[in-house]
């Protein structure tokens, strides 16, 4: 199995990269936004509780999201890959992610952080909430939020994988062909091994 997080602050580019990557390697892709934005449109119990959370930009609890993120690879159980895309964004989430590799007899093979900074972000969400239909992508105030919450929660996740030696930065400013460059330059050759 090759396992890979795509990390970086709302709005840095996951969703786009992760779909090229299902289209060249057939992983499978798993985004916990759009999962909480899937139980919110069915108004499911999950998606109620999940909703206070969002609409301020805050981190919907670990133990509600690492529940709902196990169940979703339980349910793959032979996929080659996947791609973990807004998970995990804190420690609890990163050490559950590990036993659960773990149990799979696999590992995180690489994290890749799309490194873009804050005013980018802002311009870029305001500019794509036309298109998203996303309540939190409406206002600056709830985007910095957000972009606040990754920087507190996320840099130790960071650094937990960057020990680990896997941890990988890739300048997420630029074109999406650039940036998919840089990616396939390391998921490439470690799919291959
Ligand atoms: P995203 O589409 O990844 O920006 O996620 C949208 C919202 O869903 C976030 O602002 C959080 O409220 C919630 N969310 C998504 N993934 C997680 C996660 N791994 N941990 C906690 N909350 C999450």
């Amino acid at each position: 199995m090759f396992n890979l997080i795509l990390f970086g602050p709302p709005g840095s580019g996951k969703g786009t990269q992760a779909s090229l990557l299902v289209k060249k390697h057939n992983f499978l892709h798993i985004s916990t936004g759009d999962m909480f934005r899937e139980e919110l449109s069915r108004n499911t119990p999950l998606g109620q509780e999940a909703r206070s959370y969002m609409d301020k930009g805050h981190l919907v609890p670990d133990e509600v999201t690492i529940a709902m993120l196990r169940k979703r690879v339980e349910q793959h159980p032979d996929v080659t890959g996947i791609i973990f895309d807004g998970f995990p964004r804190t420690d609890p989430q990163a050490a559950d992610l590990n036993d659960l590799m773990r149990e799979k007899g696999a590992r995180i093979n690489a994290l890749i952080l799309l490194d873009v900074d804050a005013d980018t972000i802002v311009q870029r969400i305001i500019g794509r909430a036309a298109t998203s239909g996303r309540a939190d992508d409406l206002k600056e105030d709830i985007i910095r939020t957000r972009f606040d919450n990754f920087v507190n929660y996320t840099t130790p996740v960071f650094d937990f994988y960057h020990e680990l030696g896997v941890a990988h930065r890739v300048d997420g400013r630029r074109s999406i062909a650039e940036v998919a460059e840089d990616i396939d330059a390391i998921v490439g050759p470690a799919v291959e091994n």
